[in-house]
């Protein structure tokens, strides 16, 4: 099946089973703005509580923060997000369709990688097992002229990008005759920068009232904390501080679900360090969020590091970690060495002191600071995407499956009475009763067992149990594992303690330290 059909299959298979609708779907929704239903919800926690533990409980040196949405309006012009929180738009006139200039490059050269690598799959089809990819990359023809365009391409771009300038961004969207993918047509107005901040009013009065905004990030609401974090905590240097909450962008293009949004979550943690030992926390802190990811299980080949060229202009050094989505790798998670720039930015517009007191060193000085900044969104679509799956099973039925890492599926156990009389419901609630405090269970006694085992398999639950006619007298119950879909016949007993290690978010946590 082609990967764009994958996808839109992932789509609504999250809306048909309760995780993501659209916002207002009674009104046609809302763009890029998207509602958790009843199992994403549970995803989504299970998610943030995976990351939230993995900083805050494994590292002594972490703590946790939770700061509001609206902040001084002083901050962002800190911060530099009013001057230079931009991005640079274009319109097709025919189409009146808007589109971020910098987007449409990057599609031209990710054109060219694709017909290299076309290039490369006929041939390696051809030469079959002596094929040498390195050597036809190296020497083909029709690859190296590929590969030249795209070079030169690339090259103009990114010096573009890093001069900001516009003119010459509209020029190479012309040279390399783009066209509008709505109307086909290459009548595209100049290149502008649009500002991706929502602004609103804080007063209630025309004239008292000023301009706020929702933040873009929630970075900036650990910086202006760093001094009451720091000495309420009576944190030494090298500490970090973690935070999960809502962010706002203004995004031109929305699409790809909700891969970019313009209300999404982020789980952002500043580590605050010692100038001049930056590199190596950047390094470490590289491994440790990879780790992170890989501990899921959705294997290491679909994930890699991208190291940014162009730096924003608060970093000196800036990596993604991307994941192989349906429609490419992508990032999922930024990690940025900040320099000491916020911290020196807040000083200077509050006029406050942000140093620290180095007591083994008797100096003061302003920390350096490593981000590790992940939406929560593109996590969820992350495991979505890597979790949704349809089988051919014996007998020719089909069946569509979420493999979800047991730790993060919003129910973890079904439990099934074989027929609605007979004291199986009593005895199933029995279970559910006993269980309901350890983990999340669902009661469901409507439709065959078959068609139940259906319906959990298409919301990730790893454990169904089923209670029969035996169960009364011999208190065992069918335990059915949704990868494999054995069935084991295990005592009612035993349950808590064969599942709670697997489901459980310290099974994620351990394979960490
Ligand atoms: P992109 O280049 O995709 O716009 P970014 O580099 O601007 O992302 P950061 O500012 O580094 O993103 O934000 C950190 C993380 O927040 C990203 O890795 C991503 O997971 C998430 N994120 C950023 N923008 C959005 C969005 N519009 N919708 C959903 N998640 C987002």
């Amino acid at each position: 099946m082609a990967q764009e059909d994958v996808f839109k299959k992932i789509v609504s298979h999250c809306k048909e089973y309760g995780f993501v609708f659209p916002s207002s779907d009674i009104y046609d929704g809302l763009g890029a703005v998207y509602d958790y239903g009843q199992n994403g919800v549970e995803l989504k926690n299970n998610i943030k509580q995976y990351w939230w533990q993995s900083m805050v409980l494994l590292h002594e040196n972490i703590v946790g923060l939770d700061s509001a949405i609206f902040m001084h309006p002083t901050v962002w012009k800190a911060s530099g997000h009013v001057d230079a929180f931009n991005d640079p738009l274009i319109d097709n006139r025919d189409s009146k369709k808007r589109y971020r200039a910098d987007v449409l490059i990057e599609d031209q050269i990710a054109k060219y990688d694709e017909k290299i690598n076309k290039e490369v799959a006929k041939a390696a089809k051809r030469f079959g097992e002596a094929f040498d990819e390195a050597q036809f990359r190296a020497t083909n023809a029709r690859v190296l002229e590929h590969q030249a365009k795209r070079d030169a391409l690339h090259e103009r771009y990114a010096q573009a990008m890093n001069a900001m300038d516009l003119a010459e961004l509209k020029q190479i969207i012309l040279d390399e005759e783009i066209v509008c993918p709505i109307s086909g047509t290459r009548n595209w107005t100049d290149v502008r920068q649009f500002n991706l901040m929502f602004k609103t009013e804080v007063g209630s009065t025309a004239e008292g009232a000023s301009t706020i905004y929702l933040r873009p990030e929630t970075a900036q609401g650990i910086f202006v904390n760093y001094l009451n974090v720091q000495k309420t905590g009576r944190m030494k240097l090298p500490f970090g501080i973690a935070q999960i909450g809502k962010a706002f962008r203004n995004e031109i293009v929305a699409r790809q679900f909700i891969f970019r949004m313009r209300e999404f979550e982020q789980m952002e943690m500043q580590f605050f360090v010692k100038p001049g030992t930056e590199m190596e926390w950047f390094r470490r802190w590289k491994e440790t969020r990879m780790k992170w990811h890989q501990a899921l299980g959705f294997g290491a080949e679909n994930y890699r590091f991208h190291d940014h060229e162009k730096l924003a202009h608060y970093a000196n050094a800036a990596c993604d970690i991307e994941f192989r989505m349906p429609f490419g790798f992508k990032e999922v998670e930024g990690i940025h060495s900040r320099t000491d720039f916020d911290l020196k930015q807040h000083e200077k517009y509050s006029g406050r002191s942000i140093k620290y007191f180095d007591p083994e060193t008797n100096e003061s000085y302003t920390p350096y600071d490593i981000e590790t900044s992940i939406g929560v969104d593109r996590m969820f679509l992350t495991v979505m995407c890597h979790s949704y799956a349809e089988e051919q099973l014996e007998g020719g039925e089909t069946r569509v499956v979420l493999r979800l890492p047991a730790a993060l599926a919003p129910v973890k156990l079904a439990v099934m009475p074989l027929v609605k009389k007979d004291g199986l419901p009593e005895k199933a609630r029995e279970i559910i009763d006993e269980l309901k405090f350890h983990f999340n269970c669902k009661y469901d006694e409507k439709d065959s067992i078959g068609k139940r085992y259906r319906r959990q398999d298409a919301i990730g639950t790893p454990y169904c149990v089923t209670v029969d006619h035996d169960s009364l007298t011999d208190g065992c119950v069918t335990l059915r594992d949704r990868d494999t879909m054995t069935q084991e016949r295990v005592p009612i007993s035993s349950l808590r303690g064969l599942l709670e290690d697997k489901v459980s978010i310290t099974s994620l946590l351990k394979k960490l330290c």
